[in-house]
């Protein structure tokens, strides 16, 4: 199971495997998001269209790499 972090702004939302039916880029580490893969969406609150797709990991790891400041 991961947590997935909160992002102000952001609504962020879980992407079960059998939701998962396209291929999409993960911004975090610029490698595919596969077909049947569990991954997160962040959806700006202000900016439905420009949600993104991640992998849990690197949502998390962007949390670590970039605090806020
Ligand atoms: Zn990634």
């Amino acid at each position: 199971m991961f947590d997935l972090v909160p992002e102000d702004g952001y609504e962020v939302r879980r992407i079960q495997p059998y939701q998962a039916t396209k291929t999409y880029l993960c911004p975090g580490c610029n490698r595919d998001i596969p077909p049947g893969l569990g991954h997160m969406v962040a959806v700006p609150s202000d900016a439905p269209d420009l949600r993104r797709h991640w992998h849990y990991g690197c949502w998390q790891a962007r949390h670590r790499r970039m605090p806020r400041g």
